[in-house]
């Protein structure tokens, strides 16, 4: 089977530990636990092309790559971008992760998430900030790992745009 490595990379708490959880093992939690390391989940998803068996890194809370070594994600065929709808700082920390990843490591395949949309009350980030950043060709997804909204289908996409074929 097709294995392809992918990474999260986003602000603190925006919620890339929680997307990982939802989309593995269908849970949720409220709790904070701060990731320590690099922590690694297989999944194998269904494509239309086939299956494809999914190793997903997740790096420490504290540490979202703008200032750690990006020479990590070497190796990364596809990387979802995570941002909070309710922190607009947060999807500026994604646009320039996205930056440092095309200067340093080239073009990596990538889908920004928009997490958090069962708090849409409180979104900070509008419509008219991801329509900018679709115009400039981004895929965008609204997720939530409380709700499971958008999770399966970002990882189906992101598969999907890796295999080999497309
Ligand atoms: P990480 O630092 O990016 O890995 O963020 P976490 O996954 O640890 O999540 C940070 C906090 O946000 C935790 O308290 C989660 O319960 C919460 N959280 C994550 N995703 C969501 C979501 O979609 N909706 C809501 N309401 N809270 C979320
Ligand atoms: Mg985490």
């Amino acid at each position: 089977m097709i294995q392809k490595k992918i990474w999260l990379m986003g602000a603190y708490a925006v919620g890339k530990t929680s997307l990982v959880a939802r989309f593995v093992r269908s849970i949720f939690s409220e709790k904070y636990r701060t990731t320590l390391g690099v922590k690694i989940d297989k999944k194998v998803v269904v494509t239309p092309q086939g299956e494809m068996k999914l190793m997903i890194w997740d790096l420490s809370g504290e540490d979202d790559f703008i200032g750690a070594d990006l020479e990590y994600t070497r190796g990364a065929a596809g990387v979802f971008l995570v941002a909070d709808g309710t922190q607009r700082s947060s999807l500026d920390r994604a646009v320039a992760l996205q930056q440092r990843i095309a200067e340093r490591i080239g073009p990596v395949p990538f889908l920004l998430l928009v997490n958090k949309a069962d708090l849409t009350d409180a979104w900070e980030i509008q419509n008219t900030d991801l329509e900018v950043l679709s115009q400039r060709g981004w895929h965008i997804i609204r997720t939530s790992a409380k709700t499971g909204q958008g999770v399966e289908a970002a990882f189906l996409a992101l598969a999907t745009s890796l295999f080999p074929s497309s």
